[in-house]
């Protein structure tokens, strides 16, 4: 079985933006003024901030350039995925970016599963890993496919708490590098469509049954996944750990929580996911705003935009724009924003100053930089 893609939220809410106010359906947006508390929605392009997982995988400069209008830092994450381009031809594009704007622009590297199972199969994985370290790498991507679609000899699925796999952790943990691990899918991908929490993950199982784990019992359960990611944690202690998408438990703050609690060496990114908090905050904001506030330190901001070769820039640099701008207005203001994936209006958190500092910049800077420094 081969893999389907990181499940993004598609590019374009339909949410209540800018000059989209007018449209029907849209509520009418309770516009609060920035405040020495809270920032507001003016404050956006100010502030500098960092996208800590995105995937620029055209060298092209469009996304680099929304990122200085939008004031983001990037972290572009090399994946061994099938539908991008090869892994030599994403690092190629990454070194151009970094040298076009070194201070703006950092990559994460990652290995292929090709050759497993044979002896020298983790010693050229980590001479590559130290390749990529050397022209600027600053931490290691492990995905999906380890878990979901690599099988060894007998035919068994690879799970990322392989004994084969030690030898590449350690490594990266010697290496000062974070691990940023995609593991399993969201929690949605083992429902049924009608219980699925939100539309893109519906839309997205409905048109890929192939990969629709509720339709694939034989495959490991949601829970397996999980269970595996932490074994992992617990064969490779002290490795410093992103687990991107909200670490796959995207949709319960509590059980996010006793996560964190669990590994005190792990962070979560928020890419793609934001839509399953939203669902959450629609129930209890209150909760959801809690729960940020108490691991302030442990959340990173991210958005999975993706930007291929061959892609209309400016389709790209306007939909870019308005993701990021309304992620913003769910986290840092109180305004009303339409989300239409959970078909709802959707209040705005409002997170103090103090707490957007941290997941829009500083949390990310201490996992990619100076932790490194520190290990180094
Ligand atoms: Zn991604």
């Amino acid at each position: 079985m081969t893999i389907g893609p990181g499940l993004r939220r598609p590019l374009l809410l339909a949410a209540c933006l800018g000059s989209m106010l007018a449209l029907p359906g849209c509520a009418a947006p309770n516009r609060v003024a920035p405040t020495p508390e809270y920032y507001g929605r003016a404050d956006f392009t100010s502030l500098r901030k960092f996208d800590a997982h995105v995937h620029a995988n055209s060298s092209e400069a469009a996304f680099l350039e929304q990122a200085r209008a939008d004031n983001f830092e990037l972290l572009s994450i090399n994946v061994d995925y099938p539908d991008f381009t090869s892994l030599a031809m994403q690092e190629e594009a990454a070194l151009k970016l970094a040298a076009a704007d070194p201070g703006r622009f950092h990559f994460a590297t990652t290995f292929s599963m090709d050759g497993w199972g044979r002896p020298d199969w983790a010693t050229a994985v980590n001479s590559r890993l130290d390749r990529s370290v050397a022209r600027g790498a600053v931490a290691v991507k492990v995905w999906k496919n380890i878990g979901m679609s690599v099988r060894n000899a007998h035919g068994d699925l690879v799970m990322l708490d392989d004994p084969g796999l030690d030898p590449v952790f350690r490594h990266v943990r010697e290496l000062g590098l974070p691990l940023i691990g995609h593991a399993g899918e969201p929690r949605n991908c083992w429902l049924p469509l009608e219980e699925m929490t939100t539309e893109n993950d519906r839309s997205y199982f409905r048109e890929h049954p192939q990969y629709h784990m509720y339709l694939h019992p034989e495959m490991p359960s949601y829970e397996a996944q999980m269970a595996a990611r932490d074994r992992r944690l617990q064969r490779t202690p002290g490795l410093a750990f992103v687990g991107a998408h909200l670490a796959s438990l995207e949709w319960s703050v509590d059980r996010l929580a006793a996560f964190l609690d669990a590994y005190p060496d792990a962070v979560v990114d928020m890419a793609a996911r934001m839509t399953q908090v939203q669902f959450q905050s629609h129930r209890d904001r209150d909760k959801v705003r809690q729960f940020l506030m108490r691991y302030q330190d442990r959340i990173l901001y991210g958005s999975d935009l993706t930007f291929d070769p061959g892609a209309e820039a400016a389709g790209f640099r306007k939909e870019a724009h308005e993701f990021w701008l309304s992620d913003w207005i769910y986290l840092a203001t109180a305004e009303t924003q339409r989300i239409d994936d959970i078909d709802a209006d959707i209040v705005g958190l409002q997170l103090p100053r103090s707490v957007i500092d941290k997941i829009y910049w500083s949390n990310a800077r201490r996992t990619f930089f100076e932790s490194q420094a520190v290990r180094r």
